[in-house]
């Protein structure tokens, strides 16, 4: 019989750390919180176990201490989730980037340490707080097998002619300049689901996945693996998201800095005050523009025709890349609860055999369900994505599995 472990999920971000307490094999989640403005005046952990709160409120130098913290939520003996931190047997962490080194999760070790350090030039936001969550997590529990979990990993299939942007490729010897892909751990985890909801086997199936948040993305999987995916050589490419442009034409970045823009205001605009946002002077927030739009806002309506357009455009060249596709995903806040974007994106897609179930998909919010039509060609599912768990998969099957 399998043994019951209990995995601690880290995603530490520049000032805040994430955690989840999860069992396996029976994947239930037993209490998640989070740590916020590490680093400020007055730092804050809420914890939430079986509906109850906890809360600590005070000054969080660094992230040592926001885990000393966690620990002492965690086991808590009135609202805590462990009795004792010896219960803990494996901690996984979410890292960014694994660049073209790692194709799966890994057992951490120097080495793995080394190569995410070498990431950082690549991913300077966020490989330096996951090496500190990892160098942390070491430091007080150095007993436990901890594995990284990378949101490159699972793009590392794509081919060549995927990956490879069309620029000399003396920049992809010299740079490592290239397409690697985001979200992974999200996308792997939604089509593996789709598999187990629609009963298909993996050796026959293609998807493509729509991870749509603040952050978006798309993926085309075949047979189980990534061959192509919409975030590129950073999480800046491909949909318009909530304030970062997506893919544009990038002679509009000289262009600009011509004008007397600095590459920093450049890529600040790009970054974090396009997609949404930009357009619909708004707000980054799908909910807000949506309402906007609703009380007559021409800006906010444009912005959300622009959202839809380009995912539109995204499943097209998809359905192109693979031979046939088989299931459709929506995840993400807009992907799990959006229906009226889920019902704007599949609208017009019927002649590539998408056919929305327009009763069925109305109100449907963050639950697994088949939302195309009975005699649809590509199924339609909503899955709530659950990247904390897969983590928890990841850190079972590699520290315990047999
Ligand atoms: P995420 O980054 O995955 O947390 O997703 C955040 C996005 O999901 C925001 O743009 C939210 O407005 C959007 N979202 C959350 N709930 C809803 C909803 N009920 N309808 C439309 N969008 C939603």
């Amino acid at each position: 019989m399998e043994k019951d472990k209990i995995i601690l999920v880290l995603n530490c971000g520049s000032s805040s750390l994430k955690y989840d307490v999860i069992k396996m094999p029976s994947r239930e989640s037993l209490g998640k919180g989070i740590v916020e403005r590490i680093g400020n005046e007055k730092g804050i952990l809420e914890q939430k176990v079986k509906g109850q709160k906890y809360k600590i409120e005070e000054k969080i130098e660094d992230h040592k201490k926001a885990l000393e913290l966690v620990i002492k939520a965690i086991t808590d003996k009135d609202t805590g989730i462990v009795k004792n931190i010896s219960e803990i047997n494996g901690i996984g962490h979410r890292v960014v980037h694994g660049g073209d080194k790692y194709a799966s999760s890994v057992i951490i070790d120097d080495t793995v340490i080394k190569a995410i350090e070498e990431c950082i030039d690549i991913a300077p936001l966020h490989n330096p707080p996951n090496l500190t969550g990892i160098r942390v997590a070491k430091e007080l529990m150095p007993n436990l097998p901890q594995v990284a979990v990378f949101d490159t990993a699972f793009h590392q299939t794509m081919p060549p002619h995927a990956f490879l942007y069309g620029i000399p490729r003396k920049m992809y010897e010299d740079y490592k300049i290239r397409r690697y892909g985001f979200h992974g751990t999200s996308h792997r985890y939604v089509s593996a689901r789709a598999l187990e909801i629609c009963k298909r086997d993996v050796s026959n199936t293609n998807i493509i996945t729509c991870h749509l948040g603040n952050g978006a993305s798309i993926t085309a999987i075949e047979k189980g693996k990534s061959i192509d995916t919409s975030m590129g050589f950073t999480p800046l490419e491909g949909l318009m998201m909530g304030t970062r442009s997506g893919s544009l034409d990038p002679a509009i970045l000289g262009y600009l800095m011509n004008k007397g823009m600095s590459i920093e205001e450049v890529m600040n605009i790009l970054n974090k005050k396009s997609g949404l946002l930009g357009l619909s002077g708004i707000s980054n927030d799908m909910r807000d523009v949506e309402a906007a739009a609703e009380a007559g806002n021409k800006d906010a309506k444009e912005a959300l025709d622009i959202f839809t357009y380009r995912i539109k455009r995204y499943i097209g060249s998809y359905c192109a890349a693979l031979d046939k596709v088989d299931i459709l995903v929506f995840t993400g806040g807009i992907g799990e609860n959006g229906w009226e974007s889920r019902e704007a994106i599949c609208k017009g897609l019927e002649n590539l055999g998408i056919m929305i179930n327009y009763e069925v998909n109305k109100g449907i919010r963050s639950k697994e369900t088949i939302i195309s039509h009975p005699y649809s060609p590509v199924t339609i599912l909503v899955v709530p994505t659950n990247e904390e768990l897969q983590i928890a998969i990841d850190v079972y099957d590699l520290a315990f599995g047999a």
